[in-house]
């Protein structure tokens, strides 16, 4: 989302002669924090320093580092209130889900924290029949300094994704927050430093300037979270000097409701997948696809229920304002054009995009190939479209660049359906679930990026895998030396003939057997 920001430009410069930025409340325009802009100078400086800490966090058991960990867990939970304020003041998101958000985030850091040992450390392999006299094994190093880029939408839970897991695998973190949530990255590095006592993870600050930095100062891998089209930027620079990345760029989600699905659990989970966070959401619900059977009766649920959701600056209201304005625009354009070209708002519509606030809008008999359906909205907006069967719900929902994640409701179907959706993560009747479960990978395919974070794919992404091969006794037939004779490779010959050499069966469609 680099069409506009919620944040100030560069704010006159501060008496230390260092360039500032503000950060705005969204909901109000009022100032809630000034802070300096790192150059591309302080960002080298701050990596350079994560080495030092690498050296030492990497030298410590996993014993050692979970107990950090666990100790920083108990400082940002015991500190939950203070940080959801700034969460709230800086996103402008209801207190509640700045607290969903820290609880999940707490969550994974405490899975990362008791599950690196064992994800991570050596482990005897098989070394196989033709090298049975070998040791195998393998391990999982730290890669040293990993740099995390974060977007302003989930700015705890997040870049935590990436953060926790590079801290519990061994590595040093220089993270740079969205220039809309600077103050959360600042309260997370400094309660870490107050925990731990050393600046393992460091915060650097500014807009996407500092972003850029990190990717030109060799750390040893960017962890990016936003648009598809920063990512590819990022991934652009960080070609240069050959640094790997893992991009969690956006999404447009959909929800298949299934004949047989239960039809007010589908609605309620629809209508909080669009517009929790008012919709700002990389794995929001972005359209629906209805089986013919139940599109009346579900459409009519869901209508029902968003109409008790509104957005507004009341203590009690369930959706905040869009963070960053120029999201306001986009939004905007993508239900003009749903209307334009034949789309009808049932709920919501144009008006109900506003100067701060966009309330929940519903369309219908929106085509395939407008925005609404293609690209990512970001705003409370969903498209609920009649299918005739579930094999055109899938490949609708396949229809898209994007694969993050999905969500399925059917009774008797959900596991089948879920399958043969092309999105790195799916939910069977529920929403989200995938997210807030410590074990499983989180991630996408095509323009939603690539990489994983959370579980134990998440710890390995922040490691390179360390194989050793440790001679037991000599072999019986030396393979790798100049000594192998006729003889040897012979007998290697007849060996491999046993061991490989057999015919297989490959059954046809008929499930008929034949030899290959
Ligand atoms: P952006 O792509 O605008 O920004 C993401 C981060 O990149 C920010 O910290 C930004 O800094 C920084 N940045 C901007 N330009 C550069 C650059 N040239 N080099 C390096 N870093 C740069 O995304 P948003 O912050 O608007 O976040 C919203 C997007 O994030 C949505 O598309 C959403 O779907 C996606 N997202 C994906 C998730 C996932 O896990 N797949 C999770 C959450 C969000 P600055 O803010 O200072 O410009």
């Amino acid at each position: 989302m680099t069409q506009d920001t919620g944040s100030t430009p560069l704010s006159p410069t501060s008496p230390s002669g260092r360039d500032t930025f503000d950060s705005l409340n969204p909901a109000t325009g009022v100032v809630v924090g000034t802070h300096p802009v790192h150059t591309a100078d302080d960002v080298q400086a701050a990596v350079t320093r994560a080495r030092d800490e690498a050296a030492w966090w990497s030298g410590l058991s996993h014993d050692q580092r979970c107990a950090h960990l666990l100790a920083w867990k108990g400082v940002i939970t015991r500190a939950l209130a203070d940080l959801a304020e700034v969460v709230h003041r800086e996103t402008g998101k209801p207190h509640g889900d700045a607290t969903l958000e820290i609880a999940l985030a707490i969550d994974h850091l405490s899975w990362a924290a008791t599950h690196a040992e064992r994800t991570l450390k050596r482990r005897r392999m098989s070394s196989g029949l033709l090298m049975a006299n070998q040791a195998a094994s393998l391990e999982y190093c730290p890669l040293g300094v990993v740099g995390v880029i974060g977007p302003w939408n989930y700015p705890v839970f997040t870049p935590m994704g990436s953060i926790v897991y590079a801290l519990a695998a061994g590595n040093a973190v220089v993270f740079k927050p969205s220039e809309l949530t600077p103050g959360v990255g600042e309260w997370l590095a400094r309660t870490f430093l107050e925990s731990v006592g050393r600046p393992v993870l460091q915060v650097v600050t500014g807009l996407g300037e500092t972003g850029a930095a990190l990717c030109h100062t060799g750390v040893d891998k960017v962890a990016f979270t936003g648009s598809t089209a920063t990512g590819r930027r990022v991934m652009a620079a960080c070609s240069e000097t050959l640094t790997p990345v893992i991009i969690e760029a956006g999404g447009k989600d959909a929800v298949i409701v299934d004949a047989d699905a239960d039809l007010d659990a589908a609605a309620d989970a629809t209508l909080w997948g669009a517009c929790a966070n008012a919709g700002q959401t990389c794995i929001g619900v972005e359209r629906v696809y209805v089986h013919e059977r139940v599109y009346d009766a579900f459409l009519e649920t869901l209508v029902a229920k968003a109409r008790d959701v509104h957005a507004d600056d009341s203590p009690g209201a369930l959706l905040g304002p869009i963070t960053m304005p120029g999201q306001l625009d986009v939004i905007r354009s993508h239900i003009q054009d749903a209307i334009d070209r034949g789309g009808r708002a049932v709920l919501g519509g144009p008006d109900a995009v506003g100067e701060r606030y966009v309330q929940p809008t519903i369309l219908v008999d929106v085509p395939e190939d407008s925005l609404a359906v293609q690209e990512e909205t970001f705003g409370p907006t969903v498209t609920v479209a009649r299918v005739s069967s579930m094999t055109e719900a899938i490949t609708r929902t396949n229809a898209t660049r994007y694969g993050l994640g999905s969500t399925v409701f059917s009774r008797s179907r959900g596991m089948e359906i879920a399958e043969r959706i092309r999105s790195g993560m799916t939910a069977v009747n529920g929403v989200i679930t995938f997210a807030a479960i410590p074990s499983l990978p989180f991630g996408g395919v095509g323009d939603s990026g690539f990489g994983r974070i959370h579980g134990a794919d998440g710890l390995k992404e922040f490691t390179y895998a360390k194989a050793i091969a440790r001679q037991r006794f000599k072999p019986v037939i030396a393979l790798t030396s100049f000594a192998r004779t006729a003889a040897d490779e012979q007998r290697l010959t007849r060996v491999l003939t046993l061991l490989h050499g057999r015919k297989g069966t490959v059954r046809d469609e008929a499930g008929k057997a034949g030899v290959a």
